[in-house]
């Protein structure tokens, strides 16, 4: 597998969050006081990143300085695969906006900010192409994959993935064709209404399941030739990173666990080869995670990891621990 990927990666440092002020943590983590993108953990370990963003930066300055640049080589044929890495409660479902709830605010996450200004993009290049956005929206959890814009009910809802000559697909995936960023965002929220989530001691909203949500783009030229251009949007809200001791994971839990590791780790290991040799062998197989993302990761991609952190000392291994795993990707 060779082609042009980029990997670039940022990392969210949230604020305190009441819990963790009112059980008094202190701050263990902060950004390079001379604002360069540099993580500062324990006053002592420092990291370099492409962007460091930190409670100061709103939403809306996430999106602007690493998310729209991108959506122009989006419209032009790449692939553009947004990945939000993090222990449970970092604020990855916060950073991607997974959890839309309607309105575009100040709150407003990562995607349908996106989706809003790809639409207004196609409509101002509507004069020289016409096209086509379907989105999709799956789960995978304990390796399973599961439909969320299936009408049908969880259990008849699973999805398998399969590879031919033209890449990998998921037969009977429900595709939405969309017409306007609020059609995309309705699907948005149909799909997480209907997210598996399971309350662990660290987070009752806590997800143990990888979401990803695809906005594929057609576009056809008007003019003689009938240029076709195709490239894929993927959003990746993952699954906690924590270790599982630290939520007194037992049982189905602890399987859990162990399975959204085994994705994480090929995850980490794929963007690890991508990012140092870009024509490198890259394995995609080792897990269902990595075998999905394939086509969005390799081949022409573009791909943003936001590795979200508590600031809180609290959780500073698993910080560490974040930092480490974001600094591979580079
Ligand atoms: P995760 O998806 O990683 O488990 P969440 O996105 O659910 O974490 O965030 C956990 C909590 O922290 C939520 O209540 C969320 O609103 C809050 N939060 C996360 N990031 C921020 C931020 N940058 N600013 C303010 N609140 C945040
Ligand atoms: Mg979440």
């Amino acid at each position: 597998m060779s082609g042009n990927n980029t990997v670039n990666v940022a990392i969210r440092i949230r604020p305190l969050v009441k819990t963790e002020t009112e059980r008094g943590c202190k701050l263990a983590v902060e950004r390079a006081a001379d604002g360069s993108p540099q993580v500062i953990a324990n006053r002592s370990e420092t990291f370099k990143f492409n962007y460091v963003f930190d409670s100061s930066d709103t939403q809306q300055d996430i999106y602007e300085a690493c998310v729209m640049p991108r959506l122009k080589q989006l419209l032009a044929g790449f692939n553009l695969t947004i990945l939000a890495y993090g222990q449970t409660g970092s604020g990855k479902t916060y950073t991607m906006g997974t959890t839309f709830n309607g309105a575009l605010d100040e709150n407003t996450g990562v995607i349908p900010r996106a989706v809003h200004d790809i639409f207004e993009e196609t409509a101002s290049m509507s004069t020289d192409f016409d096209f086509t956005v379907k989105c999709s929206f799956v789960e995978l959890y304990q390796e399973q994959f599961y439909d969320l814009l299936s009408s049908q009910g969880r259990k008849e809802s699973t999805v398998d993935i399969r590879e031919d000559k033209s890449g990998i697909y998921m037969p009977g995936l429900t595709e939405v064709v969309v017409n306007s960023g609020q059609e995309v965002t309705d699907q948005l929220m149909r799909g997480s209404s209907g997210r598996a989530v399971a309350s662990t001691a660290m987070n009752e909203q806590s997800s143990r399941s990888h979401a990803i949500f695809t906005v594929s783009l057609v576009a056809v030229g008007k003019g003689e030739k009938k240029s076709v251009t195709t490239s894929k949007f993927t959003l990746v809200d993952l699954a906690g990173s924590e270790r599982c001791e630290k939520t007194q994971a037992i049982g189905d839990r602890f399987k859990e666990g162990v399975n959204i590791n085994k994705g994480l780790l090929a995850l980490g290991n794929v963007i690890n080869v991508l990012a140092s040799n870009p024509n490198g062998y890259v394995s995609f197989r080792q897990s269902k995670l990595t075998r999905r993302l394939q086509e969005s990761l390799g081949g022409n991609s573009i791909t943003l990891m936001i590795a979200c952190v508590s600031p809180a000392d609290y959780n500073i291994s698993e910080t560490l621990s974040t930092l480490r795993y974001a600094d591979r990707a580079l």
